[in-house]
């Protein structure tokens, strides 16, 4: 990867580590799961309103972790609000395809991924993937009516 390419990729993730956006609460979340990492400490809690016909309407989350966990669930608030379910589903497929590795076994358009492709070098450190995936892990959970996830 290019330099400055990897310095654009490490500034996306400082910006939503530091500043993750809808970290909050939604007084009217009719989801939410706790997901868990205990290999590196990160614990995060998943909100989601979603509406009968399975719009994502509302998607938050609070919690504490690593930069990479926070920076993924902040990029994931932002990408899945307002869209279907399915749509955020199949957006963590190619996501999670992107950071294991097997981007060639993602169907469609790997441009959906658009600021999560700054995630991609996770790919290199196993330890990293399940900080890079335990939001959408739990968001899912939170889709399925558990309460809870651990990467373990
Ligand atoms: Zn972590």
């Amino acid at each position: 990867m290019m330099d400055d390419l990897r310095d654009l990729y490490q500034e996306v993730i400082l910006d939503h580590g530091k500043n993750p956006r809808n970290f909050r609460h939604p007084d009217d979340c009719n989801r939410q799961a706790e997901g868990d990492n205990p290999l590196c400490g990160d614990q995060l809690i998943v909100y989601l309103k979603l509406d009968a016909d399975g719009t994502v309407a509302d998607v938050a989350f609070e919690g504490r972790g690593c930069a990479i966990s926070m920076a993924s669930a902040s990029m994931m608030t932002e990408m899945v609000q307002g869209h279907s379910e399915a749509d955020a589903r199949s957006l963590f497929d190619k996501f999670h395809k992107l950071v294991t590795g097997h981007e060639d076994d993602i169907d469609g358009d790997v441009d959906d991924l658009d600021k999560l492709i700054a995630l991609s070098g996770v790919r290199e450190f196993p330890m990293r993937v399940k900080c890079a995936t335990l939001a959408w892990h739990t968001m899912t959970a939170a889709m399925d009516g558990e309460q809870s996830v651990t990467t373990e």
